[in-house]
């Protein structure tokens, strides 16, 4: 086999799909055995990736246009409005079931319920199937990447933690909106949010963990029972939840066994912690780079794929992080607040909210393609 990927997240399944559409024999290992459960992401798509990536349309719920911004007491939020649909909520357990059939229709073998364990002797040991040999192998198992340490790669050392419920709402009674609330008592270093698409509503919070003394669950339940935009459940609650890698990009992510994808790959942004769009961007050249070093053997390929390089990039948004990390308290947070209703604070939360740089290109001639489709 030529190459092995560990994790069907979005960023596994792209990845293994566009390897075995270069003629690559892949198989990939999941130790879900469904994609359908234990989803970690709410699900939300923003302008760039929509229109970078051709995202099947009926994966999607209606755009949504408005941002509303809360201090701690909740009162006179900043409305930011676009005139553009600037994020989209996709159905992610029908999206993991596109790129699955869309991996395996490029000739990709996909095996669920299988955990990657160790490499040993120039086998993957498997949990589930029989160690197989593999010229490379892509890490795209999340965030505590167990390809990462197993090739002695870099992993992940910053963490937040999110956590939400997400259910269906009666359709047509708000105006799609994204409600983020910035309270350091339930979403230390982050941010509490309801966006409500007029379809489902996703109720969520997401911040150090150290910081979040008396558990994420209760904090996102306190949360939860008075959330601004809130409307009713009318069916099953579903709750989602995982860590985030926040540290930025990791600095070594090749080696000729390997290399990593995704938040193996610490690819989210630093600020808003949107990780969908690096999983399509960074699965180009991840594929590009491994098709390559497999047809030529040359180590000097893997240079290309250079954590060092995108780091670089991330330099304004991990200052940012830090800003954002250092508002501790609810006077802190309603100051914060206050900044952002003057006119240049205004201009930064629409660039940070509307603009196109959560995540750099990771090469121009890619960027510059056509919209790639999934
Ligand atoms: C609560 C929450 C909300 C979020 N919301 C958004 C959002 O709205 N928009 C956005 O852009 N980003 C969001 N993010 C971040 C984003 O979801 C992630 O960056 C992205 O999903 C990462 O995809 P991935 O494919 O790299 O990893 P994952 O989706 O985590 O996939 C990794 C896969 O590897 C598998 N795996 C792990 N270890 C092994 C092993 N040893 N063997 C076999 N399989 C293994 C796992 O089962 C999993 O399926 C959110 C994150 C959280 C936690």
């Amino acid at each position: 086999m030529d190459v092995l990927v560990v994790g069907a997240g979005l960023a596994g399944l792209h990845t293994a799909r566009l390897l075995a559409q270069r003629q690559r024999h892949v198989m990939v290992v999941d130790r879900r055995r469904s994609l359908s459960t234990g989803i970690r992401t709410t699900g939300i798509f923003v302008r760039r990736t929509l229109d970078g990536f051709d995202l099947p349309d009926h994966l999607l719920g209606p755009g949504v246009r408005d941002v509303l911004l809360y201090p701690p007491s909740r009162r006179a939020p900043i409305r930011l409005t676009s005139d553009r649909d600037e994020y989209r909520v996709a159905d992610m357990a029908a999206v993991y079931e596109h790129a699955h059939r869309a991996a395996e229709s490029a000739g990709a073998r996909v095996l669920l319920g299988v955990r990657f364990d160790r490499t040993s002797k120039g086998l993957a040991r498997l949990v589930g199937a029989e160690p197989v040999k593999a010229r490379f192998i892509v890490g795209a198992d999340g965030a505590r990447s167990r390809v990462a340490s197993d090739l002695g790669l870099d992993v992940n050392r910053r963490w937040l933690v999110g956590a939400e419920i997400v259910h269906p709402v009666a359709s047509g009674i708000a105006t799609p909106a994204f409600h983020c609330v910035l309270d350091p008592r339930v979403a230390p270093g982050y941010l509490g949010w309801v966006i409500d698409d007029g379809r489902h509503a996703h109720v969520g919070i997401a911040g150090y963990p150290e910081a979040m003394r008396t558990g994420i669950r209760h904090l996102l339940d306190t949360f939860a029972v008075d959330a601004p935009g809130r409307t009713a459940a009318t069916g099953p609650v579903e709750r989602r939840g995982g860590p985030i890698p926040v540290g930025g990009v990791l600095r070594r992510l090749a080696c000729p066994a390997g290399l990593l994808v995704g938040d193996a790959a610490g690819a989210v942004s630093p600020l808003t912690a949107g990780g969908l769009d690096p999983c399509l961007r960074m699965a180009e050249l991840a594929a590009s780079v491994a098709d390559d070093y497999l047809r030529t053997g040359d180590e000097r390929v893997l240079r290309r794929y250079d954590g060092n390089a995108l780091r670089s990039r991330f330099r304004g948004r991990l200052l940012l992080r830090r800003l954002f990390a250092g508002i501790r308290s609810p006077a802190a947070a309603e100051a914060a607040i206050a900044l952002l209703r003057g006119r240049a604070g205004r201009a930064l939360a629409t660039r940070i909210l509307f603009g196109d740089g959560s995540f750099p290109d990771v090469t121009s001639r890619l960027a510059d393609a056509a919209p790639i489709h999934m």
